[in-house]
């Protein structure tokens, strides 16, 4: 497996120059594009691993998963549909026009930040404190690693900076899809974001979710297994946002990106994938690492298609 994680390494290398490092968030300008690690994690064959596969960075959106779980776990899948949708679109099939409709809960879906947003609110907890707590100890839990933590650099960075995430929550106060501080909301968002891990960390939840909430290196069930299928099914239809498609024609799994370069992927009932690689094409998803999962999909016919 190494032999092949380091071939496709070199093959993708040359993809990195197709893209850019995140800068909207001042403090991922910092990040050395030319790095690449990945790992895989698979039920028969265990860890391997190449390249910056042990260099952490900001899981960003690939939170998203873990609130949607945290979400699940906390209020169920009824309490989670009510607020928030899961089509890629919440378009109608014959739109054409789509500035002129109310946002209402079936127009956004776990995997965009509105939607991600919403769903903190519905983490169980007294305040904000407590409910990333809760966020980042499930994190903890899945990925097997104690010691995560968020990257406080970043954290200030994107909370100093977060406009565009500030406009979208009062979007959702604007039309009653939620009722809380605006403020509270986005801190914890703005952490999750932070929260810093290594393609071992991501490889290990894709893992999880590869098998179905259950462990199989500790044997623990962290999860209901039918949140594990609503999850990788939100992720195939919507986690690399409007690339969903073109990467369910390439790679075939479900999976999600961060603009912190990171990817992870889940390959139901066999591996769980760690990607980092920190330039991204203009859908902010990683180029080489997109490339990556093309090769090594075709090579082990991961596609579930
Ligand atoms: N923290 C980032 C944001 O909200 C996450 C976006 C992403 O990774 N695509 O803008």
């Amino acid at each position: 497996m190494e032999e092949l994680l380091q071939k496709i390494k070199n093959v993708c290398s040359s993809y990195i120059q197709n893209g850019k490092v995140a800068t909207y968030i001042p403090e991922l300008a910092k990040a050395d594009p030319n790095e690449f690690g990945i790992c895989t994690i698979s039920l028969d064959y265990g860890i391997s691993g190449v390249g910056d596969y042990k260099k952490s960075f900001t899981m960003q959106s690939i939170v998203k998963a873990i609130i949607l779980l945290r979400a699940l776990e906390d209020k169920g899948e009824a309490g989670v549909r009510k607020l928030v949708g899961v089509e890629a679109t919440g378009k109608p099939f014959d739109a054409f026009n789509y500035s002129d409709q109310d946002l209402k809960s079936e127009h956004i879906n776990p995997m965009i930040n509105a939607g991600a947003i919403a769903l903190c609110t519905l983490i169980d907890g007294e305040n904000y404190r407590d409910k990333f707590q809760r966020l980042l100890d499930l994190t903890r839990k899945i990925s097997g690693n104690p010691d995560l933590d968020i990257d406080e650099a970043v954290y200030k960075s994107e909370k100093a900076t977060g406009n565009k995430n500030r406009a979208l929550t009062y979007m959702l106060k604007a039309y009653g899809i939620i009722n809380e501080d605006a403020e509270e909301v986005l801190d914890c968002y703005f952490r999750a974001c932070s929260i810093k891990v290594t393609s071992v960390d991501l490889a290990r939840i894709g893992l999880v979710l590869a098998n179905g909430g259950n462990d199989p290196i500790t044997g623990e069930r962290i999860f209901d297994k039918k949140h594990a299928k609503y999850i990788n099914a939100v992720l195939m239809t919507c986690g690399m946002y409007d690339g969903s498609g073109e990467f369910a024609i390439t790679v075939g799994v479900p999976a999600k990106s961060g603009v912190g370069g990171g990817i992870m992927a889940v390959v139901p009932n066999r591996m769980g994938i760690g990607i980092y690689s920190p330039a991204l094409d203009k859908k902010g998803n990683s180029c080489a690492g997109i490339k990556a999962l093309e090769l090594l999909s075709k090579e082990l016919e991961l596609s579930i298609f």
